[in-house]
């Protein structure tokens, strides 16, 4: 009996060990070495200049006006996403904002309402005087941490919106498939709240131009798509978020690829919102864990697209100005 035990004791250690083998393995990070090559330069200069904050977070500036998509600044960790209740890190995102120099913003036009794209952007839009751009359950993000309804606007795809010289057409999109969190928030969200309290609420594409340049940007903030949204549009440079397009087949990869990339006629995409968004942002960014994403696998197959049909696939420099249409 003694000996049933003690080989019935063995074997349990040995399940916890393995499982805790393959629970590391799912949260382990694909290195990111491979890819350093494919960051293209930082380069302050004149014109319009992009910084990546990580996640779909994007700043745009020309040197007389700014705004920002998402803001996504607080990035809680695994734990506390799963099992705790999250809220803005104030100390974080005024840390983040400080860093990239970011003082006044003419708005922040909020992707779709997931936590990892929503969660800040009202207490940026506080900081930085900015309008809080995005669907209905953005608004009640907004409202329910204090932002006032004049600093609100609700779009629904189709609007063109003035920042400067900056003109931004908001267009109807889809998320990337199966992801948590479908759903409208209805109602003003406070948080602390669980992190499924954030809920998509549709999500959006934009094309960014300026009047001093004759050139457009899309930017593609989840790796899915409305079919034919984007037909008849242009832009030279797509920023093209590929987290979870590593968990997808070849098939859906090509279909994003053509109504994204190829739809518009753009000769470079810059992927983005491939970074684990529950790291801080003060270290290097790591792809996300093996569990949500395979990073190597989602970003071979966008590399053989381009290769294919020449269009130059790269990686955005972490929080520093560069130029996205750079030569
Ligand atoms: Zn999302």
């Amino acid at each position: 009996m003694k000996r049933v035990l003690r080989w019935l004791g063995a074997l349990l250690l040995l399940l916890l060990l393995g499982g805790g083998g393959a629970l590391a393995y799912l949260l382990s990070h694909p290195s990111l070495a491979a890819y350093r090559g494919l960051e293209l330069p930082a380069r302050p200069g004149t014109g319009v200049r992009v910084t990546f904050l990580g996640t779909a977070t994007l700043l745009f500036d020309d040197g007389e006006t700014a705004f920002m998509t998402d803001g996504y600044f607080s990035r809680p960790s695994v734990w506390r996403v799963l099992l705790g209740k999250v809220a803005p890190d104030r100390a974080r995102i005024a840390a983040t904002l400080a860093r990239a120099h970011v003082d006044r913003l003419a708005a922040v036009i909020t992707l779709h309402s997931h936590i990892d794209h929503a969660m800040d952007s009202p207490e940026v839009a506080l900081r930085t005087g900015a309008l809080l751009v995005g669907s209905s359950s953005t608004a009640n993000v907004g409202r329910g941490w204090g932002l006032p309804e004049e600093r609100l606007r609700i779009v629904k795809g189709g609007e063109s919106l003035r920042f400067g010289k900056f003109t931004v057409t908001v267009l109807r999109s889809q998320h990337s498939p199966h992801a948590v969190a479908p759903g409208e928030i209805t109602a003003p969200l406070r948080p602390p709240v669980s992190a499924l309290a954030y809920k998509e609420g549709g999500s959006f594409s934009l094309l960014v131009a300026h009047d001093g340049d004759a050139r457009v940007v899309l930017v593609q903030g989840s790796a899915g798509f409305e079919p034919g949204a984007l037909a008849g549009r242009h832009a030279d440079v797509a920023f093209l978020a590929s987290g979870a397009l590593g968990k997808q087949g070849q098939a859906y990869r090509e279909q994003y690829w053509q109504e994204t990339v190829r739809s518009v006629g753009a000769q470079r995409a810059i992927l983005i919102h491939w970074d684990d968004f529950m790291q801080p942002l003060d270290a290097p960014l790591v792809p996300m864990p093996r569990a949500l994403d395979d990073f190597v696998a989602g970003t071979e197959a966008l590399l053989g697209f381009g290769r294919r049909d020449h269009v130059e696939v790269r990686l955005p420099p972490l929080g520093v100005a560069f130029d996205p249409y750079a030569e």
